[in-house]
């Protein structure tokens, strides 16, 4: 079976960063489809001044051209906090117990992990491909010493990935765009130039609903 790839993220806004990570890990992995799941109210940012729909109808506009890329709101239609766990459970309700499902994620949120709600139940439910850059640092120096335990003992090859449902973390080495919303965000409000930086009409829609104009 050819697993489901889960990009989560804030998306305040979507970039390519987040889409080129998607389309290298579409790519190296073979992967079915990937859900982009924008999230609800961040827990970790004091509350963003663009709504989350504001924030999936920009993920939807940069990724409508695209066949195997899909939009999944749930986690921004709800109130309140939402956690990857739960999103992770409802999703392995919905595809079954075979799918292989795989979460993806750029190193800097990997470097987090062990921070997340309930961080250890998320590989028993999908799993964990790291883009890293590289040459940037991914060794035992740079991860808790949880985090580095886990990661040594879970490290796989494509194969697990494609044949177990979860489990499994990978890293792939993949060119990462000096891209980041807050760059974005910043330009935006300095009135400087975000093209390049996103597609088109996710800047068409940035400038006609006056996003970012201060940050
Ligand atoms: P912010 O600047 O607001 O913190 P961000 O650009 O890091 O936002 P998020 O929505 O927080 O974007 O990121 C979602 C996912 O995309 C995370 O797993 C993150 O590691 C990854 N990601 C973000 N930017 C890049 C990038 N330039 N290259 C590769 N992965 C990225």
């Amino acid at each position: 079976m050819k697993p489901v790839g889960i990009l989560g993220g804030t998306f305040d806004p979507v970039h390519y960063g987040h889409l080129r990570l998607a389309e290298e890990m579409l790519e190296l992995l073979r992967l079915e489809e990937i859900r982009f799941i924008p999230a609800g109210n961040p827990p970790h940012r004091n509350s963003p001044g663009v709504s989350a729909m504001d924030r999936c109808e920009m993920v939807r506009l940069a990724i409508s051209d695209h066949p195997a890329f899909l939009l999944d709101a749930r986690e921004a239609a709800k109130n309140g906090k939402c956690y990857t766990v739960d999103t992770l459970r409802e999703l392995r309700g919905e595809f079954g117990k075979d799918q292989p499902l795989c979460l993806l994620m750029g190193i800097d949120a990997f470097l987090q992990f062990h921070t997340w709600h309930e961080w250890e139940a998320i590989p028993e439910l999908a799993h964990i491909a790291v883009g890293y850059r590289p040459g940037y640092a991914f060794d035992a120096g740079s991860m808790e010493q949880k985090l580095y335990e886990h990661y040594r003992k879970r490290l796989c090859g494509i194969d697990r990935i494609r044949e177990k449902p979860s489990g499994g973390i990978i890293d792939l080495a993949i060119p990462r765009l000096e891209i980041s919303a807050t760059m974005i965000r910043e330009r935006v409000a300095e009135k400087r130039s975000i093209r390049y930086l996103v597609p088109d009409p996710v800047a068409n829609y940035i400038h006609q609903h006056n996003l970012y104009t201060s940050c």
